[in-house]
């Protein structure tokens, strides 16, 4: 297995609160804290193992977004990913990509670096897709290996431990594939100031989607984005009577 290819998300920090656009066209991100998607860290994780076992060679990290997007590229390095391709996107022109043109452009991206494996996490906290691993896979028309909590080099390729409802499974699959890293496949390490430094010199390729030859014409339009409902308040009772009685009263036994 040579080359890892590893997709980097820029999102809103998990820690911020979301607020939603006045105009509820999107959600608050001007002047909101951004990091590195939580599973992303994961998914570099595993592939910066894979290189310190002599599994891989090279580790490359990709985000497509805006400007600031290259900042998500320079922490993966921090953390072992050897270079980086940034595709960039305007900030309005962003906003509209769905998943779908994600996967188109990973998928030319793997073939052009001649990658062995694309690691992805296993969901954006933004969008809450959980579609660019699978619809990769589809484009490339490779094997895919989704919600992994392991990962074994075999000598036919890869065995993978996935989660699902209620247990685990256990898959085989040949190379070359698309794999997402799941919550409990590994804990991602820091970027160490030393490293943070080093990565400040590692190469950093910035390509757009155009020059790979993906259509970004958004297929669905955002009609509006709301604040979940507000949770009523609740209230105190003084016995299980008064409680029984309330029940009844409200007609829910
Ligand atoms: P999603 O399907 O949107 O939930 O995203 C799943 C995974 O796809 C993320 O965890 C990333 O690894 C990858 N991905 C999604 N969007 C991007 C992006 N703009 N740039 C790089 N990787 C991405």
């Amino acid at each position: 297995m040579a080359r890892v290819l590893v997709g980097v998300k820029r999102v809103i920090d998990y820690a911020v609160k979301v607020r939603v656009k006045p105009d509820k066209t999107g959600v608050v991100t001007q002047g909101v804290k951004h990091s590195m998607n939580p599973f992303d860290e994961i998914a570099v994780e595993e592939a910066v193992k894979m290189k310190e076992k002599k599994l891989a060679t090279e580790v490359i990290a990709v985000s497509v977004g805006p400007a600031q997007s290259a900042e998500v590229i320079r922490t993966a390095m921090a953390m072992g990913a050897d270079r980086g391709v940034h595709v960039d996107v305007p900030q309005a022109e962003y906003e509209l990509l769905q998943p779908i043109h994600i996967s188109k452009i990973l998928a030319k991206l793997a073939l052009d670096e001649k990658a062995d494996l694309v690691i992805l996490g296993k969901q954006a906290i933004d969008d809450d897709a959980n579609q660019t691993a699978q619809m990769t896979a589809a484009v490339l028309d490779w094997p895919q290996g989704t919600f992994c909590n392991k990962i074994e080099k075999t000598d036919a390729g890869l065995t993978i431990t996935r989660e699902i409802d209620g247990g685990l499974e256990t898959i085989k699959t040949k190379i070359p594939a698309v794999l997402s890293a799941d919550l409990r496949l590994n804990t991602p390490r820091y970027a160490t100031l030393p490293n943070i430094m080093k990565a400040k010199k590692k190469p950093l390729k910035k390509v757009t989607a155009k020059d790979l030859g993906v259509d970004t014409t958004p297929r669905i339009e955002v009609i509006s984005v709301e604040d979940p409902p507000v949770r009523q308040a609740g209230a105190t009772v003084a016995d299980v009577d008064a409680l029984v009685a309330k029940l009844k009263e409200g007609g829910h036994i």
